[in-house]
């Protein structure tokens, strides 16, 4: 009996998703990175007939990549939490698995943020900018910056990252957590965090972080209206994705001091081009998406993408469906 066929988009895919692979399956590597020209053209070509995806890119499943794959496929999973780059209702109307690797990189995207959220509220780049240009002032009133200590804390999105980020700022004697999202979060009594609405969230916390996923609801949930509720001493920070910020709204916001700083890990687009308008902001902190950027991170989102597969072609529901 010949062995199922599964394709992973993406050379890098770590080896220690494909050790769980290989033997069981026909496992196919497509040897490109996402910006390089063939990507797309391989991805047709090699598409079709294959029993399950490993999509380890950022480039979008479309409905006609699903049509060109056909009706034998009957898995697919990410190698990431976020699922905007998937058409997800195309996926379900043809009852195929989805899953991602939720919670495996909650503590390392947990860690960035944090970091953002330091390093934007103290005005990192913008010191740094001064000693790299040989300008380094001092004086008790230079490159002052906004506490963490006795703040409030908003989180837009309060799931496994959310909950990650309170967790280790509670060491930084936060004085109240406040979340948004569409449900009340169990979880949030032990954490001592309270729902309230985005505008509520928006009106009282000293750090707005961004720490949902991307969908049509959420597309620019930061824009010219609600950063104008924001304190002007407030930070924002942003790991969820680039598209939830209108990065013009965003640019004024800090360019006319409307908030005080930003940190942002996700941006539109990816990589945002050196001399983009946010880029040459002192008070506007960003990272190039480096999130889930560890090794350990990354095995182990491999591994729960190779489990995925591994399950849904046994029948077994996978160790984190989306649908
Ligand atoms: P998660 O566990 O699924 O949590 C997402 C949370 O967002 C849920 O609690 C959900 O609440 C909430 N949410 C959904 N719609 C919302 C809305 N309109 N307003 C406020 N909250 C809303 O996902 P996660 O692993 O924490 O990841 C969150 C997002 O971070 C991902 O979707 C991805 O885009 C991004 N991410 C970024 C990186 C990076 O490298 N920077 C890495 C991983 C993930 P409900 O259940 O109430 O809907």
């Amino acid at each position: 009996m010949s062995l199922k066929k599964v394709l992973i988009v993406n050379r890098t895919f770590p080896k220690a998703g494909l050790d769980l692979l290989h033997n069981k399956f026909e496992v196919s590597v497509l040897p490109y990175l996402d910006y390089h020209p063939e990507m797309l053209p391989e991805v047709e070509k090699n598409i079709q007939g294959v029993d399950a995806l490993i999509w380890n890119t950022k480039h979008r499943l479309s409905k006609e990549l699903l049509d060109l794959a056909g009706p034998q496929l009957k898995a697919i999973t990410t190698m990431a939490s976020g699922v905007d780059h998937i058409d997800v209702d195309e996926v379900a109307k043809r009852g195929i698995p989805l899953g991602n690797t939720l919670h495996s990189l909650d503590n390392a995207v947990a860690d960035i943020t944090v970091g953002l959220l330091l390093g934007a509220a103290r005005g990192f780049k913008a010191g740094i900018r001064e000693l790299e240009s040989g300008d380094w002032k001092f004086g008790v009133q230079w490159r002052l910056g906004q506490d963490v200590a006795g703040s409030t804390v908003g989180l837009v999105g309060l799931g496994g990252i959310g909950q990650a980020v309170v967790r280790r700022l509670k060491g930084f004697d936060v004085a109240k957590f406040i979340y948004s999202g569409r449900s009340d979060k169990p979880e949030a009594k032990s954490l001592g965090a309270e729902r309230v609405s985005l505008d509520q969230l928006l009106r009282e916390s000293d750090f707005v972080i961004l720490s949902c996923p991307l969908t049509a609801e959420t597309k620019h949930i930061i824009n010219a209206d609600s950063l104008k509720l924001m304190k002007s001493t407030s930070v924002l920070i942003n790991i969820g994705r680039g598209g939830l910020v209108n990065q013009e709204a965003l640019y004024n916001a800090l360019k006319e001091g409307h908030i005080f700083a930003a940190g942002l890990d996700v941006v539109t687009p990816e990589p945002l081009p050196k001399d983009h308008p946010l880029v040459t902001l002192p008070n506007c902190l960003i990272l190039p998406h480096l999130g889930s950027a560890t090794h350990k991170t990354r095995d182990s989102m491999a591994i729960t993408s190779a489990q995925n597969i591994l399950r849904a072609l046994d029948g077994k529901s996978m160790v984190y469906p989306v649908c």
